[in-house]
């Protein structure tokens, strides 16, 4: 079968490989429609998780099950599902303790383009399949539906680790897709005031339709700056980082009150140690807590994220600005992620 992979650090490019097999819980997939990630980009372009050669990249898909092991109970052949990024190993005593995401090892619940081939393919292989899969519901858009396997749940984890509560002024720092998602989701958790940081118009536009009530622009000074002075220097109680770099975290720390949590959902890509500045830090007594998580996947986690779109409480479909027909456009979609045109929130490819 053909696969859009990465070929070493640096370079992508079409390979043929045989196509996966089933194991006894597992099901063999076939893409309706793909989404490149911004990870994808940090994976292949910043080296991110290491050197990886000939992996097929991708792990954002809705698709149709061709093949189902002989103990799946819940999915047949011919079923259209969504497929989370992330598909823990749901015995594991990690998923046990509450932290599915790392199942097996750190981060190891993140298996397509990372441990194993991912799904821009014309096959790909889903582990515990009854434990990962989800039925796209009735009238669900399929092509909406991929935004439900990383942009929505990611958005969303990193309002989880904020704990946005009714009444908190928030920031969003980063309002791509992932932070577009967190707009929705801090507003759906009651945030009062909230901030939403970037600089694309399609991206504020949308920040604003999703419930941001203020847009700071970082390339237009300090975000600080702009954020003490519109708090009259007090800061905002939650902070979901959802963009920027590792210098990120100092103005996050900078603007967030005592007591004040900051969610990170940003994979950093690169650089050895993240900064936390020392006296606005309370000379680390200031009851400032920073926490940063890779998305829950699941079949129970798509099938809430997914009645919320069911329900119009969120529109994810407004995140895809570009659509291309045919897989040959993966390489084209996954360029755009890296290029970031001021016109891109996130590209999907239709099979
Ligand atoms: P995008 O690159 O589309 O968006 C990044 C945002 O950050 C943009 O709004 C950008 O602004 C803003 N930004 C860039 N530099 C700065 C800066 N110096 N200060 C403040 N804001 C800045 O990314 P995505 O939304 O696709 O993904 C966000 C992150 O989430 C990525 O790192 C991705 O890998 C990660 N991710 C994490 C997952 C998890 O499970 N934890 C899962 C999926 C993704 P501008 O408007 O100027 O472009
Ligand atoms: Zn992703």
């Amino acid at each position: 079968m053909k696969g859009f992979a990465m070929l070493k650090i640096g370079q992508i490019g079409w390979i043929e490989k045989e196509r996966p097999t089933c194991g006894v819980m597992d099901a063999i997939v076939k893409p309706i429609a793909v989404s490149p990630c911004s990870s994808d980009v940090h994976t292949v372009w910043a080296g991110a998780l290491g050197d990886r050669h000939n992996m097929i990249l991708g792990h954002e898909a809705v698709g149709e099950v061709v093949e189902v092991g002989s103990l799946v109970k819940d999915f047949k052949v011919g079923d259209k599902v969504v497929v989370p990024a992330i598909t823990p190993d749901w015995n594991s005593l990690e998923a046990q303790r509450g932290y599915s995401m790392h199942s097996g090892g750190m981060l190891a619940g993140w298996k397509f383009s990372n441990f194993k081939d991912g799904v821009f393919a014309e096959y790909f292989h889903v582990n515990d399949a009854d434990g990962n899969l989800a039925l796209i519901p009735e009238g669900v858009d399929p092509i909406e539906a991929v935004m439900l396997c990383d942009m929505v749940p990611t958005g969303f984890h990193g309002v989880e680790l904020a704990d946005v509560q009714f009444g908190d002024s928030v920031c969003v720092i980063g309002i791509g897709p992932v932070g577009l998602m967190a707009v929705a989701g801090a507003a759906l958790r009651g945030a009062s005031k909230l901030f939403a940081v970037g600089s694309r118009p399609k991206c504020v536009e949308i920040a604003k339709e999703f419930g941001a009530t203020d847009i700071i622009n970082y390339r237009e000074g300090d975000i600080v700056e702009q954020i003490m002075e519109k708090t009259q220097g007090k800061g905002v109680d939650k902070v979901v980082i959802a963009g920027g770099n590792s210098d990120t975290f100092v103005q996050a720390v900078k603007i967030v009150k005592p007591g004040g949590r900051i969610g990170n959902v940003n994979y950093l890509g690169s650089g050895d140690f993240i900064q936390i500045p020392r006296v606005e830090w309370g000379n680390g007594m200031a009851h400032k807590t920073i926490v940063g998580g890779l998305m829950p996947g699941g079949r129970l986690r798509m099938e809430k994220l997914a009645s919320l779109i069911q329900t119009n409480r969120i529109s994810p479909k407004k995140l895809i600005t570009h659509k291309f027909n045919g897989m040959e456009h993966i390489e084209e979609g996954l360029l755009l992620m890296k290029d970031k045109p001021k016109d891109l929130i996130k590209p999907v490819v239709i099979f």
